[in-house]
């Protein structure tokens, strides 16, 4: 047997990793400015995440959600306070597409509707109910497309009463800031519109912070920027775990659970836990927030003064960068020339740099002289 062919690979194979730098199995060093599409939050190999899932390994790994496991209150109790939201409760899975899909569920349970509005250009997943709802019609099978989904575009809150008003939507979903579609932020005016018209329909509004969260931004969420948002629920994934697959959803108090109603066999395992665990102990003590800020201030600055940049996009370290010319042969050249990992984004002309929350200047400076290099602006 050999893996389904779906992925097209970068002809490198990293062995080791640690930090913000992979090796490959000739030991030349790459610095990492993509995570892995954003999963690696606090570093590869990072001390404390290794020491936290090697003694939980040692104790006990895995049982089913059918016993008491303290380790899921602990680390419940932990993202309530570090991300805002103590009074939520929180469902865990084990990626992002799975939270998306649970977030979908229980807007419908509890609003008793069927239908979704999603928004043009939008990511949430794969799997069936959120494929439906992503911005994409080639990964959406016939199996898939009976959904109710409407899209929009940002902006159209007239649009969203009119849908609103027919009476058959559950909920609204966005995304914290748009990621696959290149780094879209948007407006508050339009998410607090979104808020003011859930409530007035009695709709649920889902914030998909799957890329966007986990301290990226600056913020524990993309969404903390729009002052006394609180959305009904809140999907989280990637850099929850660092490489360990965990994601979950905050849901309001205002849900009600009941036995049976969600459910997963991995879900909120021993060993994931301890994963998200050590990520926001990380987090919280090496301030990486603060510095995902600091750091993305200063490259979204230095970014914007490039002569072949003609847009630099988003907030902390989750930035889109649109150059003059396409971007994959300039990414290409980045990777095999100058050791350095960025990511695409749907719209041919965008880089996308979802570095881990703990990247200092140094590595920052060497990609902007690396980039300027490729871009033929100055000697490498
Ligand atoms: N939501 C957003 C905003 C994403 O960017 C992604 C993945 O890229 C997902 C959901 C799906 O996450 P996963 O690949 O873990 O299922």
């Amino acid at each position: 047997m050999k893996p389904f062919d779906v992925y097209p690979l970068i002809d490198i194979t990293p062995v080791k990793a640690l930090g913000t730098t992979l090796w490959d199995e000739e030991g030349n060093a790459y610095l990492d400015l993509y995570g892995g599409h954003a999963v690696i939050s606090i570093g590869h190999t990072h001390p404390h995440f290794v020491d936290r899932i090697t003694t939980q390994l040692n104790q006990i790994a895995f049982y089913s959600n059918s016993v008491k496991i303290p380790i899921q209150q602990e680390f419940s109790e932990k993202l309530g306070n570090l991300s805002g939201y103590p009074e939520y409760e929180l469902f865990l899975c084990n990626s992002g597409a799975e939270a998306n899909e649970n977030a979908l569920k229980m807007a419908s349970f509890a609003t008793g509707k069927d239908a979704f509005i999603t928004f043009n250009g939008a990511f949430h997943g794969r799997t069936s109910g959120v494929v439906a709802i992503t911005d994409n019609p080639k990964i959406v099978a016939p199996f898939n497309s009976h959904h109710k989904v409407h899209f929009l575009s940002f902006g159209d809150l007239d649009g969203v009463e009119e849908l609103l008003k027919n009476g058959h939507v559950a909920g609204i979903i966005i995304e914290g800031i748009q990621g696959v579609n290149g780094i879209r932020v948007p407006e508050a005016d339009f998410v607090l519109g979104l808020a003011d018209l859930c409530k007035k329909y009695k709709a649920k509004l889902i914030l998909d912070e799957v890329q966007s969260g986990y301290g990226r931004t600056g913020r524990f969420f993309a969404h903390h920027w729009i002052e006394g948002l609180r959305p009904d629920l809140i999907t989280i994934a990637k850099g929850m775990g660092n490489g360990f697959p965990i994601g979950g959803v905050l849901i309001h108090p205002d849900f009600k659970a009941s036995y049976g109603l969600l459910g997963t066999t991995f879900g909120g395992n021993h060993l994931a836990c301890a994963a998200g665990l050590a990520v926001l102990e990380v987090i919280e003590k090496e301030r990486l927030m603060e510095n995902a800020l600091h750091q993305g201030t200063w490259v979204m600055e230095e970014l914007s003064k490039i002569e072949s940049v003609t847009d630099v996009r988003g907030k902390g370290l989750m930035i889109g960068i649109d150059l003059d010319r396409e971007a994959g042969s300039v990414r290409s050249e980045l990777v095999h020339k100058f050791r350095i990992f960025t990511g695409s984004a749907a719209g041919k002309y965008t880089i996308r740099l979802l570095p881990p929350l703990s990247i200092d200047a140094k590595a920052l400076h060497l990609f902007i002289d690396s980039l300027q290099a490729v871009l033929e602006l100055k000697e490498a």
